[in-house]
């Protein structure tokens, strides 16, 4: 037990560091860097409110300790031996290494869309999600922005995968870090690469437009990596 709340604290720190560098250099590089020639589609800094990019900081702190709790249960479980993780890449060969990093990801997008679409249920929104929602313009400071119990649950999908899915050590670092860049693209606030989403293989990615919109119109674009979901059951 002692362990697991050294891993806690551990984490707990870990999180908001990562989350204040890469968000708030998110923030800075695109929003308030003085070159942003690199941008070719302004963000909508008309439409920045102070008092929303404080609001998700205040979430996304509380968030942390959700996340630092999920964190420290699949640490202190590693160290064990519980897991399903492993580090030899021997172990499962090179070939499931690769399939497993696209599988989980795959597996993760759907579990997300329908997880999604049900915390938007009249019954379930304003406890789980509405959070998330309070900023309707995107920052990067907006994407750890999650109510406690919606952290909560996130965070339990990753320990319920790591407990159940032989995965090597480095597709779980991977895969964290994916998901982390693919949060604050979604949360730009606006299309980095403004043809892309009009490309073959572009539409089918969810881009920085497609979560804006959802942030504002509650009945489309549910999806977190892939656009497959939302074009399959018509929320697209
Ligand atoms: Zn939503
Ligand atoms: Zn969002």
């Amino acid at each position: 037990m002692k362990l697991w709340f050294y891993y806690l604290f551990a984490f707990f720190g870990i999180i908001l560091l990562r989350y204040f560098l890469l968000a708030g250099g998110a923030y800075w590089l695109f929003y308030f860097s003085a070159n942003k020639s690199f941008v070719k589609q302004a963000p909508p800094t008309k439409f920045l409110s102070w008092q929303s990019v404080q609001k998700d900081i205040f979430l996304s702190v509380i968030a942390a300790i959700a996340l630092a709790i999920c964190a420290a249960i699949v640490m202190t479980a590693y160290d064990s031996g519980a897991t399903s993780l492993y580090e030899s890449v021997d172990d499962y060969g090179i070939w499931y290494l690769i399939t497993s990093f696209f599988g989980i990801i795959f597996l993760q997008d759907t579990c997300y869309y329908f997880l999604h679409r049900a915390f938007h249920h009249p019954s379930l929104f304003n406890f789980l999600h509405q959070g998330h929602h309070n900023s309707k313009n995107p920052t990067p400071w907006t994407s750890s922005a999650l109510d406690f119990p919606e952290a909560l649950i996130q965070g339990l999908f990753l320990v319920a995968i790591v407990f159940t899915i032989p995965l090597h050590i480095t597709v779980l670092i991977l895969w964290l870090i994916t998901m982390t860049i693919w949060a604050l693209i979604n949360h730009l606030g606006f299309e980095l690469f403004p043809n892309f989403p009009q490309h073959w293989l572009g539409k089918w990615f969810i881009s920085s437009d497609h979560h804006s919109l959802h942030h504002n119109y509650y009945d489309r674009h549910y999806g977190l990596y892939f656009t497959f979901w939302d074009r399959l059951l018509g929320t697209n």
